[in-house]
């Protein structure tokens, strides 16, 4: 094991237990907010909060942030369980949800108001935020600011229970109208929303504001270390805040912010995912070409693969764009250790060994994967007829062409060496079938002197009387370029990559992958990885995605 240098994090962390902070206890959490699916910036939040915990013998929550009541939220919940239990990791306990902690965060409202340091504001959000200043200049007190606690408490109580309009009140904290840092101008910490929420009903009027929810729940989990992006960095002295007020003992969680991950060729934000559904450039949430970790699960990316990238890509405190080419780099090496080798021919042409036996077929051994040791072999038949690719056969090809043409000898993989003699082709002189004769002592394994010949090209090929048939969907990257989004005068959507899915049907692949259940990953031999698509294949059906191509664009 190489050793590691500690990343400023598990520095923090490593700190702490050295100094018996929180009774030596490192528990995170993942907090998402119910409102989409997530995506591989998540993923980052996932393996870096879970692995935490692992790494430390620690604890990791889930606990969904819906202190904003929005409708759907169930389909989410579940679709966030399911990616979270797909990249590898399980939360401890039951599933938590700030709505939980709704009673709990009123009565500690009440009590800040109890000791002077909330109040009710009847001015709108819009008002309030006009007398917030700026940071040069102190902001205006609110004229409501110094009502009696007895007016707060039955105004906040009346507020709880519906008697207002939405947005007409909400409750501020009482801080510093003159701090220089923005987020101490006396913060919203309740809102009015007449709205239902997925879980509470109609039971609540108001709703908490992040700030304040935020780490109080953190408190009430006995979270530690409490990570988010950097965008948080400046609220939290208003975290601590709160928890000064509120906090008894020693124990209080942590925030600690590192920066966003960004993925090149794609795109993040929720709102732009959403878009790209509606507006039907992709098939939907789970669209492989989708930066959601349904969508990639659907491409094929193995799980490990994505925990091993974000080992590798590790934890920053600026924002940074991560290449994709490193992502794919790493998708393939866990496809090389894991995925069987087979052969499938994607754009099928019939090749004729005119001098084998019409009616023989006879089997050849062939290993599954030369990788792995104990991946055993499997037997694929050979016959008089098979399939190759179409752009495996050239006419009039130049000298460094090594795969067929009239003339020269290739290598049918685990198979012989075959010469081609003829390209039939029909009226409009399309080629429709490649005539070839076989040297009948060059089967590969068999010892003899042919088989050790040395020929330059080795072909994949199928049985065409025991090939299979199926389409291939070749997906593509998204974008054409690494940042859509950096050219504000121009809509994203305008670099979408026209050629980021193509369908291919009528290809053909060999026997063994009757067997093939949906999300098995193989490597197509000379092609690239592929999965059998997760909802669409059939074993009468079958429908394969390419994960990514064999080639390498991945620079050290
Ligand atoms: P988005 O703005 O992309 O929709 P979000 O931050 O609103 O994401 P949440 O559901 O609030 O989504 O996020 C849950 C957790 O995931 C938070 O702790 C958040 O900081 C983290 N997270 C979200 N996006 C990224 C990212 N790109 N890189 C690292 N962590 C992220
Ligand atoms: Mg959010
Ligand atoms: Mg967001």
């Amino acid at each position: 094991e190489e050793k590691k240098s500690l990343n400023f994090i598990e520095q923090i962390i490593e700190e702490d237990l050295k100094n018996g902070k929180n009774q030596k206890r490192v528990h995170t959490r993942f907090p998402p907010e119910p409102n989409g699916y997530l995506h591989i910036g998540h993923a980052k939040s996932i393996c870096l909060n879970f692995g935490l915990a692992r790494q430390y013998n620690g604890k990791c929550n889930l606990r969904f942030d819906d202190t904003n009541p929005e409708k759907e939220e169930t389909e989410y919940v579940e679709s966030i369980k399911a990616d979270i239990r797909w990249l590898g990791f399980e939360w401890d306990g039951e599933e938590m949800y700030a709505s939980d902690y709704f009673d709990q965060l009123y009565e500690w409202a009440v009590k800040l108001i109890k000791e002077g340091k909330a109040y009710v504001d009847d001015q709108t959000p819009e008002e309030i935020s006009k007398q917030r200043g700026t940071t040069k200049e102190p902001g205006k007190e609110s004229p409501f600011r110094e009502r009696s606690v007895e007016e707060n408490l039955d105004l906040f109580e009346q507020m709880k229970n519906g008697a207002f309009e939405s947005g007409s009140k909400v409750l501020r904290a009482k801080i510093d109208m003159a701090s220089p840092n923005m987020l101490l101008r006396d913060p919203i910490m309740y809102r009015i929303l007449n709205r239902e929420h997925h879980r509470t009903g109609n039971k609540w009027h108001i709703y908490p504001m992040y700030d304040y929810a935020h780490g109080e729940s953190d408190y009430i989990e006995g979270i530690t270390h409490s990570l988010c992006t950097l965008e948080f960095e400046v609220h939290r002295p208003l975290y601590n805040w709160f928890l000064d007020q509120l906090a008894e003992g020693e124990y209080r969680p942590q925030q600690i912010e590192f920066a966003r991950f960004n993925l090149g060729y794609t795109v993040m934000s929720k709102r732009k995912l959403l878009e790209l559904v509606n507006e039907g450039y992709v098939a939907g949430w789970d669209d492989p070409r989708m930066p959601t970790i349904t969508g990639i699960r659907r491409r094929g990316y193995p799980p490990a693969a994505i925990r091993r990238f974000s080992e590798i890509i590790g934890i920053a405190k600026r924002d940074n764009l991560q290449d994709v080419a490193l992502l794919e780099h790493t998708v393939r090496e866990s496809l090389n250790k894991t995925a069987p080798r087979v052969m499938a021919v994607l754009n099928p042409v019939k090749l004729v060994l005119t001098n084998y036996p019409e009616d023989k077929v006879e089997h050849v051994e062939i290993e599954n994967n030369p990788e792995d040791e104990d991946a055993g072999t499997r037997e694929m038949p050979f016959c008089r007829e098979l399939y190759i690719e179409r752009d495996d056969f050239m006419e009039d090809a130049p000298r460094k062409f090594f795969r067929m043409t009239p003339g020269k000898e290739v290598r049918l993989k685990a198979g012989y060496i075959v010469k081609c003699t003829e390209a039939i082709k029909d009226s409009e002189g399309n080629l429709t079938e490649i005539h070839a004769t076989y040297d009948p002592d060059s089967k590969s394994g068999s010892g003899t002197e042919a088989s050790m010949r040395k020929v330059k090209g080795t072909l994949h090929w199928v049985s065409a009387q025991h090939a299979l048939d199926a389409e291939v969907r070749q997906y593509d990257r998204l974008f054409t370029v690494e940042e859509p989004t950096a050219d504000k005068e121009k809509d994203y959507k305008e670099y979408i990559n026209p050629e980021s899915l193509e369908i291919l049907k009528g290809c053909k692949v060999e026997p063994s992958l009757a067997n093939a259940k949906p999300e098995d990953r193989f490597q197509f031999q000379r092609k690239g990885y592929f999965v059998a698509d997760r909802f669409d294949h059939k074993p009468d059906k079958m429908v394969f995605n390419r994960t990514v191509p064999l080639r390498d664009t991945w620079a050290k």
